[in-house]
């Protein structure tokens, strides 16, 4: 393949998708080209909830303590393959950096205005006749067993509402009423109702098929290898098939944008976080309001006929091997929340492994690169990647555009960390 094209996105997960929804509306000339299959990477088993709740970073006050205790713990829902990587030890140190206190109230804010950004978008995409991917706004229910869960969960709403989040405390009889007639165990919940929730791979998938027919050339199969650049500028894109030139390149390749990035010699401080699903025929007494399990950071979402359990967070680089004492842990944790749902007899379709990226202070790289005039960075989004796909493909094209983004983009600056 020899190749033209004036925009080419790097990476066929959401983030790279919504990047080619956005240009393409502009007009351009797109192209993606994705290693694998579309939606293969993070984007395809994930819990699919679009959660401007979600707004505080997993780097906040008590998360170092935290991290250390489970580390001695195989079946926590954090864990840090001990090993020597420079790369690991640098994130590690901004992360323990950016638990302070005072960093944490300065991310907050910029995550909630992305994420309502967002919301509205998906609103949009939602009432678009060609897509259905099962969007339903109908909130997240947090759910504690634990008086000291239960404690830090207000705390935690309270912290919300003062940021403009919506969040309501509720007993126990009002979890079973919202998730119609639900047996828990739980001591109380928080209800946050701006919250939402897709099948992120059907969600994918269709907008793929829907730019296709708008006239964006998708490559599937073919890897970016390298680059080639002239002065500020990069050039040419070396692929599995053949060389592509572009105007612009925006890279979307989640959790492996750092190793591509190093080629041109741009740092960007990101470690592969690997979480597992497990995704069932959805049984009778599923949940009809995704249920986050608090203390064992697991979450249940309906997903139409399907249910899925998601959860825990190994920085182990990007090994996709599937601990299956993790799994198990996750399924382990259902019936301390919900007496009456067994995993072992529920029907299995599917146990997955994703990498989210995820950055130091929680916060996505998004911008131009400071080298590269006609690179833009669009990585790093950690546990917020579907949530925040819409408003990251609108900014990139403003980005191309050269207009004033939405958004101030300098928190976001993707060499941030050099
Ligand atoms: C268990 C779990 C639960 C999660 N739950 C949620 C949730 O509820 N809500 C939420 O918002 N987020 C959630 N996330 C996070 C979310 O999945 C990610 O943030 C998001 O999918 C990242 O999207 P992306 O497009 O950047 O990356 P990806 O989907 O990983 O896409 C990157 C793509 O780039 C391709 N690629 C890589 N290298 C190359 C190359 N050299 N050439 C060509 N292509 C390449 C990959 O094959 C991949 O398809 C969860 C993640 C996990 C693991």
């Amino acid at each position: 393949m020899e190749h033209e094209t004036e925009v080419l996105v790097i990476g066929g997960g959401a983030v790279g998708i919504c990047s080619a929804y956005y240009l393409r509306r502009q007009g351009r000339h797109v192209t993606v080209i994705e290693k694998n299959e579309i939606c293969s990477g993070s984007s395809y088993g994930n819990a699919g909830l679009i959660v401007p709740s979600h707004s505080v970073p997993l780097a906040a006050p008590g998360m170092i303590l935290k991290g250390i205790k489970w580390m001695f713990n195989p079946a926590s829902p954090f864990y840090i393959k001990p090993r020597f990587d420079g790369e690991l030890l640098a994130w590690l140190w901004r992360f323990r950096r950016a638990c302070a206190v005072g960093c944490m109230h300065k991310a907050i804010p910029v995550i909630r205005d992305l994420s309502f950004a967002s919301l509205q978008l998906w609103d949009q995409l939602a009432a678009m006749e060609s897509l259905d991917f099962g969007y339903t706004q109908n909130g997240m229910l947090a759910v504690f067993k634990t008086p000291k869960g239960l404690e830090e969960g207000v705390a935690e709403a309270r912290l919300m509402q003062s940021y403009g989040v919506d969040a309501r405390v509720i007993e126990p009889a009002e979890i079973q009423a919202l998730e119609q007639g639900l047996q828990t165990a739980a001591l109380g919940g928080v209800y946050y109702p701006q919250d939402a929730h897709l099948d992120p791979q059907r969600f994918v998938s269709a907008l793929a098929r829907y730019i296709e027919k708008e006239g964006v050339n998708i490559h599937r199969s073919t890897e970016a290898l390298g680059f080639e650049t002239a002065g500020r500028k990069v050039t040419i894109v070396q692929t599995t098939r053949g060389a592509i030139a572009a105007a612009n390149i925006v890279l979307a390749t989640g959790a492996w944008s750092s190793v591509i990035a190093r080629d041109l010699k741009i740092k960007l401080l990101l470690q592969p976080a690997k979480g597992y699903s497990v995704t069932f025929k959805r049984p009778s007494n599923c949940p009809v309001i995704p249920l986050g399990m608090a203390e064992a950071r697991v979450v249940v979402t309906p997903m139409g006929d399907s249910m899925r359990l998601a959860g825990t967070l190994e920085l182990a680089g990007l090994d996709l091997t599937i601990n299956r004492r993790r799994v198990q842990a996750i399924l382990d944790s259902v019936p301390d929340y919900l007496p009456d749902m067994d995993p072992r007899a529920l029907d299995l379709i599917e146990i997955w492994r994703g990498l989210r990226p995820c950055t130091p202070d929680g916060l996505p790289l998004l911008g131009r690169s400071r080298n590269y005039d006609n690179l833009i960075v669009a990585a790093g989004h950690g546990m917020l990647g579907i949530s925040l796909s819409p408003i990251t493909g609108k900014l990139v094209s403003q980005l191309v555009a050269n207009d004033t983004t939405a958004i101030d983009l300098t928190p976001f600056r993707p060499e941030r960390f050099a």
